[in-house]
């Protein structure tokens, strides 16, 4: 995520994905491209608070599987969904880089440049998703402490 993000057209991003563009969806994909990290459910929610809840859910899962999101849990298993780099697509996600977990503000970061490896499971394993974590202090977080 970054600067880059913020110059996509929402309108031609929804219509690339076969999506129709509603108020929601537009409002949805503007709150998460506007933030430097990924933005829980519960913030998406109170955002959202007009929205009917059902509705937040379909969207987030319908962006998930259109490659548009994806979605990463912190430390105390709450969603988090963030914009997927350029080269996701539908039914084929990019997102095997490192995630940073801020242990003071719980934000969760894609920490986009640095790549996992590819990862080999034994026999008889089926991997579906792989997330590694970083925890620690963000930027933001270190600074303050330093200033105390
Ligand atoms: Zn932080
Ligand atoms: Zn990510």
């Amino acid at each position: 995520m970054g600067q880059h993000k913020n110059k996509i057209d929402f309108e031609q991003l929804l219509q690339s994905h076969q999506l129709k563009r509603t108020n929601p969806r537009l409002r949805v994909l503007s709150m998460m491209s506007s933030r430097s990290s990924a933005t829980s459910q519960p913030d998406l929610e109170a955002a959202m608070s007009d929205i009917d809840r059902v509705t937040l859910y379909r969207i987030l899962a319908a962006f998930e599987e259109k490659g548009i999101i994806h979605k990463v849990f912190d430390l105390n298993g709450t969603a988090n969904y963030a914009m997927c780099t350029a080269d996701c697509n539908e039914g084929h996600h990019h997102d095997e880089h490192l995630h940073f977990s801020c242990t003071n503000c719980k934000n969760v970061y894609c920490l986009e440049e640095l790549h996992l490896p590819a990862i080999t499971v034994p026999e008889g394993f089926k991997t579906e998703g792989v997330t590694v974590y970083a925890t620690g202090l963000c930027p933001k977080c270190s600074k303050r402490s330093a200033a105390k």
